[in-house]
């Protein structure tokens, strides 16, 4: 459909519902790719939240933050970090006393080892690891597919980082379903039943010791390899994740396939821009939270008390002498969490005039929740359209949306914790096709304007 000449306001929403591709210069479109490159080798690097935090902090470090429980005082152009069990970590620029925080969440939906996950089938000769799994997730879609194991173990002798069965090792894992032959009965069940939660076992071996089974050469090899005893699972945390490398999806390239884009898209956009902020008049702050999946409960988690304690610390540090309640309701934040992309396949559960769509920039969102916007934030109206003017100010391609259909579902994000503290809050974030999925796909371009919302906002431009 051609465009009329006289651009009235209709024209105008009109115009920004057009792909972002087609209103952005040769020089941004190379900027996206050369961002979404970087982008891929994180993605690749960081499959669950301890590895995201631990590449947090090494950036960090390497672009001059310090530990705020290492730093006597601070003043302005002070960079500092403060993290939680490795799990979770805040970045701080230190500014005047007005907060701008940006949040992003590390975790995302995968299956967990159980305490006692080595089980032996002696009639099989196969030895399986049980899993117990973490947040939303569709079960059926995580058979039959390679599988990586990661996560730390913790002995007398200190912590084992464990990364197994990714694409470059010459091994993996998988989870094997029923073939289709003998799938009669299966096929008849439900979504929700068709794979149960009990049945998500690894397979993990098959070679037996003469008279002691498959297991026991299992606990042989672990002892003797990796220097790890059974009874060191009890206390571990292993996450089990796809194997999959993070591609160019489609023919021209535009998007990236990856697992956990939901929300290390946006902590990845949300680091690179703190790590650009450049504030004098105001605290410039990141979190990167995890737990965010189960509903934020924990010490990492975007509740936690660690974030007043490190408001408090920078408070304290810096000389600011305001009542941390203060900084709290005068704060300005953005939730950068992922939303969902409008998906022409299954187009009756979006409300097509108010969903968001692929490559049309980051999505700005009034409210989340669901079954009537329950147990979600809705922004106030003054703070988002000043999040809306700040982006058409510097040109960033951007978009508004929810999340689907009233009557079908919906979802949260951490925006509700923050507000409760007395942020003004709006969520901000990138699009996704296939969330919570083992391999989740979003646009080069949605991914690259959330940086730039970020930083503009971080940077109070
Ligand atoms: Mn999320
Ligand atoms: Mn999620």
């Amino acid at each position: 459909m051609a465009t009329t000449k006289k651009k009235g306001k209709k024209e105008e929403l009109e115009f920004k519902r057009e792909s972002g591709w087609i209103r952005i210069d040769n020089k941004t479109k190379r900027d996206i790719f050369a961002f979404s490159e970087s982008y891929k080798k994180f993605i690749n690097h960081c499959k669950i939240e301890r590895e995201v935090v631990e590449y947090i902090k090494t950036e960090a470090v390497k672009s001059g933050f310090k530990n705020i429980k290492e730093a006597r005082k601070l003043k302005k152009g002070d960079k500092v970090f403060y993290e939680v069990n490795s799990k979770s970590i805040y970045l701080a620029v230190i500014g005047e006393p007005k907060l701008k925080v940006v949040i992003s969440h590390v975790d995302s939906p995968r299956l967990d080892l159980k305490p006692f996950p080595i089980i032996e089938d002696a009639l099989s000769g196969l030895s399986l690891l049980k899993t117990h799994y973490y947040g939303g997730i569709k079960k059926y879609q995580w058979v039959n597919i390679p599988l990586a194991i990661h996560g730390v173990i913790i002995t007398k002798k200190g912590k084992i980082s464990v990364s197994l069965g990714d694409e470059d090792d010459d091994k993996t894992f998988v989870i094997s379903d029923l073939l289709p032959h003998l799938a009669q009965k299966q096929m008849e069940k439900t979504g929700k039943e068709i794979i149960e939660g009990e049945n998500l076992s690894i397979i993990f071996g098959n070679m037996p010791i003469k008279d002691k089974g498959v297991k026991a050469n299992i606990l042989k090899i672990l002892n003797e390899e990796y220097k790890i005893k059974e009874e060191n699972f009890v206390s571990a945390e292993l996450e089990v994740v796809p194997a999959f490398k993070a591609k160019d999806v489609g023919l021209d390239k535009s998007m990236i396939g990856a697992y956990g884009h939901d929300d290390r898209s946006c902590s990845f956009a949300l680091l690179s821009a703190i790590l650009k902020a450049n504030n004098s008049k105001e605290t410039a702050v990141a979190l990167f939270v995890d737990k965010e999946e189960i509903g934020s409960e924990g010490n990492t988690s975007a509740q936690s008390a660690h974030f007043i304690n490190f408001i408090e610390l920078i408070n304290e540090k810096a000389k600011w002498n305001k009542r941390t309640n203060e900084l709290l309701t005068s704060g300005e934040a953005i939730s950068a969490d992922v939303t969902s992309a409008f998906d022409p396949i299954y187009q009756d559960v979006f409300d097509k005039h108010n969903a968001s769509y692929l490559s049309r920039g980051v999505s700005i969102e009034k409210y989340n929740g669901s079954g009537g916007k329950y147990y979600g934030n809705d922004a106030n109206a003054e703070f988002l359209f000043k999040i809306i003017d700040l982006a058409n100010k510097n040109k960033i391609i951007w978009q508004s949306g929810e999340i689907g259909k009233i009557d079908i579902g919906g979802g949260g994000t951490v925006a509700v914790f923050l507000s409760k503290l007395g942020f003004e809050v709006v969520d901000a974030g990138i699009p996704v096709l296939g969330m919570h999925s083992p391999y989740e796909v979003i646009s080069k371009l949605d991914l690259y304007s959330a940086y730039q919302l970020y930083k503009v906002f971080l940077n109070g431009k």
